[in-house]
């Protein structure tokens, strides 16, 4: 399995991967074909969005935060209830083409891991599928 961690330093941050990721396939061999991505957690997860602007992942953490608030009347004991939901909310992989060795993405969009209860080191696994 490809993979690579990450250590985020606070409870909530969106952390921009798509160098690391993109080092992995240019390294790969793989010409033409699929990058899925996973994060095998259940309270961080991973979305693609805009990162030129770092306002624009503190604005989608601020609004998950509004909508999930982290204390409530929640049943789960461990106490981070709301990053398990915030996870279940964005989803644990993406899966991004490749052409020519590189991934194809949108002008703006970039591969964000999204931490939802840390400080924690986070994995990242890659897997590719050549066409
Ligand atoms: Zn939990």
């Amino acid at each position: 399995m490809l993979q690579f961690t990450v250590c985020v330093a606070k409870r909530s941050a969106a952390v921009d991967v798509t160098e690391q990721v993109n080092t992995i396939v240019q390294n790969s061999g793989v010409g033409d074909g699929i990058c899925c991505i996973l994060v095998p957690h259940t309270t961080a997860a991973i979305t693609i969005n805009e990162y030129a602007d770092p306002s624009v992942s503190q604005d989608l953490l601020a609004g998950l935060d509004s909508l999930v608030p982290w204390s409530a009347d929640y049943l789960h004991q461990e106490g981070n209830a709301a990053a398990h939901i915030k996870a279940a909310l964005i989803g644990q992989s993406v899966q991004v083409p490749v052409e020519n060795g590189t991934l194809q993405l949108g002008t703006w969009q970039r591969i964000l891991l999204c931490e939802f209860d840390g400080p924690r080191e986070r994995s990242v696994w890659i897997k590719l599928v050549g066409s």
